[in-house]
């Protein structure tokens, strides 16, 4: 099944709005097992009508966003009713739902408005719960006399209306249509402490073997996503391999990313992080805290920049510095057991090292950092990480080790010096 997006609005051109819709629709159809054909982003006006019959002309499904509102430039539905040539009526459905929306606000429903009731004979409406505008459903038998056979679904283009109308009116049809069997799996494979050339090395010949296997690697955040697509077997044999080659790296097979494998870890196992960070100055924690239920693993953490900080707060002996320097195995071991003892956690992370990009030394360039972990009744660990470049990036790069380092633990997993 063949299916097209076009996104209409000037806006989406212009770069003010970023087409959110196109990313988020293509990960819902994916996860059926279609992948978007072909996308267009077209300004409003009257290339709205061109460019749904050209997409039309070469598909099964054509999803349109954008363009239902009131005002003068929302002229998709307009545009589709004259491709199909379908007279416009008033909907009395629709117009009460305008009515009770705005009765509601306290509102009278403008003349603008009532645009929004107006429906081409022959198309469904599909209900918008969150908005005014209705979507709008053509099937494809209303195309039948032109040249194409393609459904036509029109959908508001406030990513809060799209979203609930995909799952609960698109997507239904979508499954209905797809033929039995001929589904494509997607499976997302998220790789972490690994790069993507060492990955393509051990594995992409394997892979490249198997028969109808489509093969994608995306890096996001510090992580390899291995992209395997195609039909349920070819996607087995295909992750059998990277399995193989990779286990103790592969974070996740259902695209959470590490700090929600970490808070899921935790929480099975009622257990309290705590953090002492230099060089990221809160990245841990911010990722941490950025997990819904992380209150639950997460009590304490501190951001101790200075050497007195880390002195005074977690109790790391002067001496270290002197002897070590700030950037040390030394200094961290004591970061991350302080941070241990004073948070009364049972796993505490610290981090130190020089983002840059001065401060570096021959001996300790930019980019070095220590990192470690303490947990109650069990061995500290360290490792040590190199990661020159932009301080952002050390930042995430750091961070994704720190949270991998306890993963490791969590999990039973070595780690990987
Ligand atoms: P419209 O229905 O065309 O009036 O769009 C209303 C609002 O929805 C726009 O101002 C944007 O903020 C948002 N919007 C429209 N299209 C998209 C899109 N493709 N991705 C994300 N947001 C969008
Ligand atoms: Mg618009």
């Amino acid at each position: 099944m063949r299916v097209e997006l076009v996104n209409t609005g000037t806006e989406l051109l212009l770069g003010d709005t970023i087409n959110t819709n196109a990313a988020w629709i293509g990960q819902r159809l994916a996860a059926l097992g279609i992948q978007v054909a072909r996308q267009t982003i077209v300004p409003d006006g009257a290339i709205i009508r061109t460019a749904i019959a050209e997409a039309a002309q070469r598909s099964d499904v054509v999803l349109v966003s954008g363009g239902l509102g009131p005002t003068n430039d929302d002229l998709t539905r307009e545009s589709t009713a004259e491709l199909l040539k379908l007279p416009m009526a008033l909907n009395d459905g629709v117009m009460a739902h305008l009515n009770e929306y705005f009765a509601k606000r306290g509102k009278p429903v403008s003349e603008a408005t009532k645009r929004q009731a107006m429906v081409p004979t022959g198309a469904s409406v599909m209900p918008n719960p969150f908005g005014t505008a209705p979507g709008l459903y053509f099937p494809a038998t209303l195309g039948a006399p032109l040249s194409w056979n393609a459904h036509i679904f029109l959908l508001p283009g406030p990513p809060r209306e799209l979203k609930p109308m995909i799952e609960n009116e698109v997507e239904p049809r979508l499954r209905e249509w797809l033929p039995d069997g001929a589904s494509r799996r997607v499976l997302y494979l998220k790789v972490t402490g690994v790069g993507e050339s060492d990955i393509v090395e051990a594995v992409e010949k394997q892979l490249e073997a198997i028969a109808g296997l489509d093969l994608g690697y995306c890096i996001r955040g510090g992580d390899v996503d291995v992209r395997l697509a195609g039909p349920q077997s070819a996607v087995d044999a295909g992750a059998a391999i990277v399995r193989a080659a990779f286990s103790d790296c592969i974070t996740s097979e259902d695209r959470r990313i590490i700090e929600e494998v970490v808070v899921q870890l935790l929480t099975e196992r009622g257990e309290w992080l705590s953090t002492a960070e230099s060089c990221t100055g809160g990245t841990i924690a911010s990722r941490i805290t950025d997990v819904s239920g992380s209150s639950r693993v997460f009590g304490h953490g501190w951001v101790t920049y200075a050497n007195e900080a880390k002195q005074q707060h977690l109790g790391v002996p002067a001496e270290l510095f002197e002897k070590h320097g700030a950037v040390s195995e030394e200094v961290a071991r004591a970061m991350a057991e302080g941070a241990l003892k004073h948070s009364g956690a049972d796993h505490a992370l610290s981090v130190t090292g020089i983002a840059g990009p001065t401060g570096g030394t021959a001996e300790k360039p930019v980019g070095t950092v220590w990192i470690a972990l303490a947990s109650k009744n069990t061995e500290t660990w360290t490792l040590k990480r190199f990661y020159p470049g932009a301080r952002d990036r050390f930042k995430l790069l750091t961070s994704q080790a720190a949270l991998d380092l306890l993963r490791r633990r969590l999990s039973g997993i070595a780690r990987r010096l």
